[in-house]
């Protein structure tokens, strides 16, 4: 059995629960007034993996919790492909806390406005590795804009900004591997194992990027 890859220290008591109480009431963007829940996080705050994406949809928004919806379920399969279970050693948030309108990419200042809260998140979590799911949570933590579908499966080293010391991967958002189901060679699905084999290669303390 593939052995868990959580062994990171507990954020200081409290800490999380005042980022939460915090988000809760926040109204620094726009995005404040369309939600039902402010979605923060879930998983374990001591897992040495962090998945950050873009922000909540209808079901995250309705039920408070990110990646809960279709495409959090195949998140959920493909960590679990490699050995990742997405409760025990990940830790899930998203770019931004609040649902856009439609389900619209997040402004760059919506994002910039809930960046202090996800840095904070960060801070506490102190994950040595960051999967960014889709072009838009590359965009909002990286800063660099283009297509996944080049960007995809290339090791970061984190620069600046609390990123210091972590490696982070982009990958294809599950939403757009839902649209492109195949498995076959070459295939969105099958870019996007690989690249969680060599995440799971680095958590394993295997590999260099
Ligand atoms: S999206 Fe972030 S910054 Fe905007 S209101 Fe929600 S928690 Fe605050």
């Amino acid at each position: 059995m593939t052995p868990p890859a959580h062994t990171s220290p507990l954020p200081p008591d409290g800490a999380l629960a005042e980022l939460a109480a915090s988000c809760a009431a926040c109204r620094r963007c726009g995005l404040a007034a369309g939600r039902t829940h402010v979605v923060v996080s879930r998983g374990n705050p001591r897992a040495r993996l962090m998945v950050i994406g873009e922000g909540p949809g209808a079901q995250e928004d309705a039920s408070g919790l990110p990646f809960v919806g279709r495409a959090g379920q195949l998140l959920d399969q493909m960590l679990a492909s490699v050995g990742i279970d997405s409760q025990r050693d990940a830790y899930i948030a998203n770019v931004v806390k609040c649902r856009p309108p439609d389900n619209r990419k997040p402004t760059p200042e919506e994002m910039a406005a809930c960046r202090p809260w996800l840095a904070k998140q960060i801070e506490l979590v102190n994950p040595a590795v960051i999967l960014l799911a889709g072009a838009t949570a590359l965009e909002g933590v990286l800063g660099v804009k283009g297509g996944i579908t080049k960007l995809r499966g290339q090791w970061r080293a984190g620069e600046g900004e609390g990123l210091e010391g972590r490696w982070l991967m982009p990958i294809f958002h599950p939403s757009y591997l839902l649209r492109n189901p195949s498995r076959e060679k070459e295939s969105p699905k099958w870019h996007t194992w690989q690249d969680l084999k060599e995440v799971r290669r680095r958590l394993d303390g295997e590999g260099r990027p």
